[in-house]
């Protein structure tokens, strides 16, 4: 009888010089120097991108007192306990002030946002009086100074509207734009260059010969990368040989700040990536005690960052999202993002050895009393992509843990809101 004793491959639990997940990611930010240069650009191109500098607000928003109703406009000195009756002398609109002299005893009709007549401070809803040709009887209990949005109260001037290296969202488009301000200052687009490599890989159109396959993880990270504005240089396929990796990475880190490969950086015969890397840079770490994600070359070439990642598509996004992406947003000048992560209990059997830091890939559901709970989505190979498109989080288990019994709460990273 044969004894077939496996070699060591990435499915053991553990190799004693990998890095943990948290190490490694020191050891990225350690690297990491952000862009200094930036560019003006017209407010709506400004969304998503970073902001260089604080920004300062040059006026008072709103720049008037104002009716936060639609109503009477009065002295708030006029305000009684019991019913009380004014009498109205005009009208004012949002954009069309009233002109003229109120004294007390007398009232203006007023519609929100209408600036607030000088001797006015407070508004009655017009829901609260009753209305006599020209004489406004006023009932129910009322304060001085209500229904009256003052000026300065959303931003004052030279306050600080948003902080260096904050990220342009919807609501802040709308926040500058209450400023007049059309134009911003953010920092450069990050330039990212990224290739596949693998002899087995064709392009979309291409017809497959046996043991060839489509190549998937140049449009995962086209996807990954669309949703930062970078400027992207998609490469193309690069075949498992020294000589065209070299010429890629090359050419590749001449033209951008962060490269990008997959494929080729574990431990096969043809595996070449960490070898080109040590020749043309320097490689800062290349093993994880993270599954899937153990095989991820780190380095530099030049002033450029490299990563080179897994072959297998889930292996590709996992330590896209974890490593890659954060090393982006900081690189682009982004304050540090807040990563969301969730406490909740999941329902299903999960399988796990001690030693490395599992990504498994869940789904958040609501159960029948409307709380959220998680399950796993199954399968969990590292080249089952499928596993990600009916994911919505990550399940995050930590290096120690040794499995999951049903109804055990567990840590999940939606993946909303990771770019
Ligand atoms: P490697 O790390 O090069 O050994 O690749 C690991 C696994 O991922 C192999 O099964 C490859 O065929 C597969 N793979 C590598 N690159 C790609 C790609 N771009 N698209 C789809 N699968 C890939
Ligand atoms: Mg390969």
């Amino acid at each position: 009888m044969t004894e077939f004793t496996p070699l060591p491959s990435c499915a053991d639990a553990y190799e004693s010089n990998s890095l943990s997940v948290v190490q490694a990611t020191q050891r990225i930010t350690d690297l990491l120097s952000p862009v200094t240069a930036s560019e003006i650009r017209p407010l709506r191109e400004a969304l998503d991108r970073i902001l260089d500098g604080a920004l300062i607000s040059p006026i008072d928003v709103p720049p008037h007192n104002n009716s936060a109703m639609d109503g009477y406009a009065i002295h708030g000195t006029d305000v009684k306990s019991d019913l009380f009756t004014l009498q109205q002398i005009g009208i004012a609109f949002a954009g069309h002030p009233f002109k003229g002299n109120i004294q007390p005893g007398e009232c203006i009709r007023i519609m929100t946002g209408a600036m607030m007549p000088a001797e006015c401070d407070t508004v009655i809803m017009q829901e609260h009086v009753e209305v006599n040709d020209t004489l406004i009887t006023i009932h129910g209990n009322h304060q001085q100074g209500q229904n009256v949005r003052l000026a300065g109260e959303d931003l004052q001037i030279g306050e600080t509207v948003l902080t260096e290296g904050h990220k342009i969202t919807p609501s802040d488009l709308g926040l500058i734009a209450s400023l007049g301000i059309g134009e911003l200052t953010v920092k450069r687009k990050l330039r990212v260059a990224f290739f596949s490599t693998g002899d087995e890989l064709r392009s979309i159109g291409e017809t497959l010969a046996p043991g060839e396959i489509y190549d998937s993880n140049r449009y995962t990270l086209y996807g990954m990368l669309s949703h930062l504005k970078v400027e992207i240089l998609d490469m193309g396929v690069v075949p498992d040989q020294k000589q065209a990796l070299r010429l890629a990475l090359q050419q590749a880190s001449e033209q951008a700040d962060v490269v990008l490969t997959t494929g080729g950086v574990s431990v096969g015969d043809a595996d070449y990536v960490k070898e080109m890397l040590e020749e043309l840079g320097q490689v800062d770490f290349w093993k994880l005690a993270m599954k899937p994600g153990r095989p991820l070359a780190f380095g530099t070439i030049n002033s450029t960052l490299f990563f080179g990642l897994p072959g297998n598509p889930v292996s590709v996004m996992v330590t896209f999202y974890q490593f890659v992406l954060p090393a982006l947003q900081q690189l682009a000048g982004e304050a540090v993002p807040i990563r969301h992560h969730m406490q909740v209990n999941c329902v299903s059997t999960i399988r796990k050895l001690a030693g490395r830091f599992e990504f498994q890939r869940g789904i958040l559901f609501k159960d029948e009393q409307g709380n959220t709970q998680v399950k796993t989505t199954g399968e969990q190979g590292s080249g089952i992509l499928r596993s990600m498109s009916v994911a919505n989080c990550f399940i995050l288990l930590e290096e120690d843990c040794n499995g999951i019994k049903p109804n055990t709460m567990v840590t999940v990273q939606p993946f909303s809101g990771l770019i």
